[in-house]
C-alpha cells in the first residue's frame, strides 16, 4: 500500500507563520543529523493562520525550498497542508506534498445505519476478547461496543476516504503523505478506538503513514502538558502496540507512525514519547506549533533597542485585542487574565525581563505562560504591522535565529529524539 513518497522514521513539524526562519529551523535538523540521528523537517501552517496572516501555502514552499538550498540540505523534507479538509484544500494542492486530512467535525455524527453494521459483520476480530502483542490486559469488547465506536467515528473516516480520493485525482498516488488528524475534538481517543478507527481506515483504503489521535491530557500551545504522565503514557504505548497489531492485521503502511500535535512544548511527556518509541522502535512525528514566532519575539527583545521596541507594542495590542485573539483557540490555551502584566508595565521592561516571562525556561521564576500563551495567539498583531515587523525580523536575524535554532534542539529534538 506504501508504494511512492515514504514519511521517515524521525520527523518534525514546525510553523513558521510569517515564512522567515526555515533556515534556523533547518539548521536545528542539521544539529541532528551532526549527533547521528535523521529527523525530518515537515513544515505545517493551516489554514486558520493562513486566514488571520493573510499568507499562501506557496510563501512556505518558496520558504523550505531557499533553506533546503542554502544549507544543502539533501535528505527528504516535506510541505504539511496542516488540518485541511475538501472546503480548504484548494490553495495546498500544488504547494504541498503531506496532507493532514482533518476529520474531526464529523466525529458523533452517525454514518449510515447500514455502513454501520456492516462495518461490524466485516471485522469480527474486533468483538470479543481482543488480543494485542504488548498490551498487558486484552481489551474486552462486544457487538454494540464496536457498533457505539462505529458510529462515533465511521462518518469521520469515510469522509477522509473522500478527501484522499479527491488528492489521488489531483496530485496522483504515492505523491502526497496522508495523515488522519482527530486530535482537534472534545475527548481522547482510547487505544481500543484507536485500533477500530484504523480498520475503518484500512477498509477505505487510504495508506496513511501518520494518525493523529487525541491524546488523554491538556495539549494547550506553546506551554507543557496539563494532565496525568503516568496515564499518558500507559496509553501512548498502547497506542504504539495497537499501530503495530493494525499494520500487520490490516495491511495498512509499515512505516505507519503517531503524530503528536502537540501544540509545542509538552516537555513533561517527551521522556515517556521518546522511551516508548524506542522501546518498540518504531518512528514518531513530533509536531511542534507556531512558537518559532516566539522566539521571533525573544529575538526581537534579547536585540534591544527598535527591537525591544516592537516585541513590546505587540504585547500591548495583543493585551488591547486579547478576547480577538484568542476566541479562535479558545480549546486549545488558558490564560490567567490576573497573570497578564499590564501594557504600561511591560513597556518599562529589559530586555532581561521580557525574554525571561516569554522564553518557556519553566525554572525561571519571572516565566509567565499566561504572557506567553496571549503572545502565541498574537501573531495577528505582528502581521498587522507588515513591512515593520518583517524589517525588524531582517535586521536582527542574526539574535532571532540563534533563538529559533536553539529552541527547536535543545528544547524539543534533544529531549524527543535524542533522549537527553
Ligand atoms: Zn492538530
Amino acid at each position: 500500500m506504501s508504494e511512492g513518497l515514504k514519511l521517515p522514521k524521525f520527523s518534525l513539524g514546525v510553523g513558521d507563520r510569517f515564512a522567515h526562519q526555515a533556515k534556523a529551523q533547518l539548521a536545528a535538523c542539521i544539529l541532528a543529523a551532526d549527533q547521528g540521528v535523521e529527523v525530518i523537517p515537515v513544515w505545517n501552517k493551516s489554514n486558520r493562520e493562513h486566514l488571520i496572516i493573510g499568507s499562501e501555502p506557496s510563501q512556505t514552499r518558496a520558504a523550505a525550498d531557499a533553506a533546503v538550498k542554502e544549507l544543502g540540505w539533501t535528505k527528504p523534507y516535506f510541505l504539511d497542508a496542516d488540518h485541511i479538509n475538501l472546503k480548504t484544500v484548494e490553495r495546498f494542492l500544488e504547494p504541498c506534498d503531506f496532507f493532514t486530512l482533518d476529520v474531526a467535525d464529523l466525529i458523533g455524527q452517525p454514518a449510515d445505519a447500514k455502513d454501520v453494521e456492516a462495518f461490524v459483520k466485516r471485522h469480527p476480530e474486533l468483538v470479543g476478547t481482543v488480543t494485542i502483542p504488548q498490551i498487558a490486559e486484552p481489551f474486552k469488547t462486544n457487538a454494540a461496543f464496536v457498533t457505539g465506536v462505529a458510529n462515533k467515528f465511521l462518518a469521520a473516516v469515510q469522509d477522509a476516504g473522500r478527501i484522499y480520493r479527491f488528492l489521488v485525482e489531483k496530485k496522483g498516488a504515492g505523491n502526497f503523505i496522508a495523515e488522519v488528524s482527530m486530535d482537534e475534538t472534545d475527548s481522547p481517543q482510547t487505544p481500543v478506538e484507536l485500533l477500530i478507527i484504523l480498520a475503518a481506515i484500512a477498509d477505505e483504503k487510504i495508506p496513511i503513514q501518520t494518525i493523529a489521535p487525541k491524546f488523554t491530557g491538556r495539549f494547550n500551545k506553546g506551554v507543557d502538558y496539563v494532565g496525568d504522565v503516568a496515564q499518558f503514557t500507559k496509553e501512548f504505548n498502547e497506542d504504539l502496540a495497537t499501530i503495530a497489531f493494525a499494520i500487520k492485521t490490516y495491511g495498512l503502511p509499515e512505516n505507519l507512525k503517531l503524530s503528536i500535535h502537540s501544540g509545542s512544548d509538552k516537555f513533561s511527556i517527551y521522556k515517556a514519547v521518546h522511551d516508548a518509541v524506542k522501546k518498540f522502535d518504531v518512528g514518531v512525528h513530533m509536531k511542534t506549533a507556531g512558537t518559532t514566532w516566539l522566539e521571533e519575539l525573544i529575538g526581537l527583545a534579547e536585540a534591544g533597542g527598535a527591537g525591544l521596541e516592537i516585541a513590546k507594542e505587540v504585547y500591548s495590542e495583543a493585551y488591547a485585542h486579547s478576547e480577538e485573539l484568542c476566541a479562535p483557540y479558545a480549546t486549545v490555551i488558558d490564560i490567567d487574565p490576573s497573570k497578564l502584566p499590564k501594557p504600561e508595565v511591560v513597556n518599562g521592561w529589559t530586555s532581561e525581563q521580557y525574554t525571561s516571562a516569554l522564553r518557556h525556561e519553566q525554572g525561571n521564576k519571572a516565566y509567565n505562560q499566561s504572557f506567553r500563551q496571549l503572545l502565541h495567539v498574537g501573531f495577528k498583531v505582528a502581521a498587522k504591522l507588515e513591512d515593520r515587523y518583517l524589517k525588524a525580523l531582517a535586521a536582527n536575524e542574526e539574535v532571532v535565529a540563534r533563538n529559533v535554532t536553539t529552541n527547536l534542539f535543545e528544547r524539543h529534538i534533544r529531549p524527543v529524539f535524542l533522549g537527553k
